[in-house]
C-alpha cells in the first residue's frame, strides 16, 4: 500500500521516499514508492506532474492501494527524492475546488445535477442533467459561486462510512462502499470526492462562464477558473484593444461594424466581377480583331501575359473559344513557371494530340485536357515566346 502524503498535506511539494519496485513497461518505467505526494489521475482531475530523482514523472495512476508513477528512465532502487510541479497542482486544485462550488451553485439555482466534469489544460466543463440552461441561470450561478469564493468558507474533509451518510447534506447520493471521503464547503455544499482541494474557497479567486454547448442531449458549460479567468480577461482585453484600432470604433459597435464591412465586401465583389467580365470581353474582342484567318479555315490567336490574374485569363479564353472559327494559344508567365492554355471553337477541326510533344518539350511542360480546352504548366518560363512561335508555325504555314 502506498502512503498517500497528498491527502495529509496538500501543500507539500517535496518528499523523500523508498523505491520498492521499478518495472519496464510500454509507457515507461512503472515505479512504486512506499509513500508519495504525487496525486494519481481520478475523478476528472489529471495526475500530478513532477520529478523523481530528477527524472520527469509523465503519468501517475492508482491501482487498488498502490500508486504507479511512470518515468522515462530507470530510477534504480533505494532512496529517492520527489518533487511535484506545484504550479500545475495549484491550477488543478483551483479547477477542482471551483468545480465543487459551481456544481453546488448549479444545484441551488436551478436544481441542475452535475453529470460529468472534465478538467482540461485550457478550461473546465460541467455537464448537467438538462437539455439547456437559460443565460440568466448561468449568470446567477456565476454570481453565487463568486460570492461563495469571497466568503472565505472553509473546505473540510470528513471520512465516514455508508451507514453514517444520512447525517450529511449530500448534494448527490453515492454508492461508494467502505471509507467514504466527503468534501464540505462550509454550509454551502457537501459531496463525496477523492480529489484534492484548497482549504479555503478564497483561493479559487474567480470563476467565469465562457460558453454553453450541447453534448449527449445535455447542456455542458465551460468555465475559466482561478488564474485562468484572469489570463482570459487579459487576453480578451488585448484582442479588444487591437480591434478598436483596426475597426476604428468602440467595442459595443464591433458587431455592427463587422456586419457593415461584410455587406461592403459583397457589394465590391459583385462590382469587381462585373468589371472583370467587361475587361475580358474587351480584351477578347481586341485579340480576335487582331488576327485574320491565315488560310487554315480558322483564326490563330496567340497571347502572352505576365503574372496575369487567373480568373481574368480564364474569362478571356472562354470568351474567345465561344466565338466561331478560332484556335487560341495563351501563356501566362510568372517568375519560375509558365501556365499554358490551348483552346478552340466547337466548329473547328483541331487536334492537340498531334502537336503535344513538339510543343510541351519547348517549355519542359506537362498537362492535358480534352476538346475544346487543354491546359498545363512548364518549368521554362524564359522559352514561353518560343512556345507561341512554334504554335503559329504549326498552324500558319
Ligand atoms: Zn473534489
Amino acid at each position: 500500500m502506498t502512503d498517500k502524503l497528498y491527502y495529509r498535506d496538500i501543500d507539500k511539494k517535496e518528499f523523500n521516499a523508498e523505491i520498492l519496485e521499478a518495472v519496464k513497461e510500454k509507457k515507461g518505467w512503472r515505479v512504486v514508492l512506499d509513500k508519495t505526494c504525487f496525486f494519481p489521475e481520478g475523478g476528472g482531475q489529471p495526475a500530478d506532474k513532477g520529478w523523481l530523482k530528477d527524472i520527469p514523472v509523465t503519468d501517475v495512476q492508482k491501482e487498488g492501494d498502490l500508486i504507479y508513477h511512470y518515468l522515462a528512465e530507470n530510477p534504480g532502487t533505494g532512496a529517492a527524492a520527489g518533487r511535484i510541479d506545484f504550479d500545475h497542482r495549484r491550477d488543478f486544485m483551483q479547477q477542482h475546488t471551483g468545480q465543487h462550488i459551481l456544481s453546488g451553485a448549479l444545484w441551488k439555482i436551478g436544481g441542475y445535477k452535475t453529470l460529468a466534469v472534465h478538467m482540461g489544460e485550457d478550461y473546465t466543463t460541467i455537464e448537467i442533467e438538462a437539455p439547456d440552461i437559460p443565460e440568466k441561470d448561468v449568470i446567477a450561478v456565476e454570481e453565487m459561486a463568486n460570492r461563495v469564493i469571497n466568503r472565505d468558507l472553509q473546505v473540510s474533509i470528513v471520512e465516514t462510512g455508508h451507514s453514517e451518510l444520512h447525517r450529511f447534506p449530500l448534494r448527490r447520493p453515492t454508492d461508494l462502499k467502505g471509507k467514504i471521503r466527503l468534501v464540505r464547503i462550509g454550509d454551502f455544499d457537501c459531496a463525496a470526492c477523492g480529489g484534492l482541494h484548497f482549504k479555503s474557497t478564497r483561493e479559487v479567486e474567480l470563476v467565469k462562464a465562457i460558453g454553453v454547448e450541447k453534448i449527449r442531449g445535455n447542456a455542458r458549460i465551460a468555465w475559466k477558473i482561478g488564474g485562468r479567468a484572469f489570463a482570459d480577461y487579459r487576453e480578451k482585453d488585448k484582442i479588444i484593444t487591437a480591434l478598436r484600432t483596426v475597426l476604428g470604433t468602440k467595442e459595443d459597435m464591433f458587431a455592427q461594424k463587422a456586419q457593415e464591412l461584410q455587406e461592403e465586401i459583397v457589394t465590391y465583389k459583385r462590382k469587381c466581377n462585373q468589371l472583370e467580365n467587361r475587361l475580358a470581353e474587351t480584351a477578347a474582342q481586341n485579340l480576335f480583331e487582331g488576327q485574320q484567318d491565315p488560310g487554315a479555315g480558322f483564326r490563330v490567336i496567340t497571347v502572352s501575359w505576365q503574372d496575369e490574374d487567373a480568373n481574368l485569363t480564364k474569362k478571356i479564353l472562354k470568351n474567345l473559344i465561344n466565338r466561331e472559327k478560332v484556335v487560341v494559344c495563351a501563356v501566362n508567365v510568372t517568375a519560375d513557371r509558365v501556365q499554358w492554355s490551348i483552346g478552340c471553337s466547337a466548329d473547328v477541326d483541331f487536334s492537340f494530340d498531334g502537336i503535344k510533344d513538339d510543343l510541351l518539350s519547348i517549355i519542359d511542360g506537362r498537362g492535358g485536357g480534352r476538346f475544346p480546352l487543354w491546359q498545363g504548366a512548364g518549368a521554362a518560363p524564359d522559352r514561353a515566346g518560343d512556345f507561341l512561335k512554334k504554335f503559329r508555325e504549326l498552324h500558319c504555314s
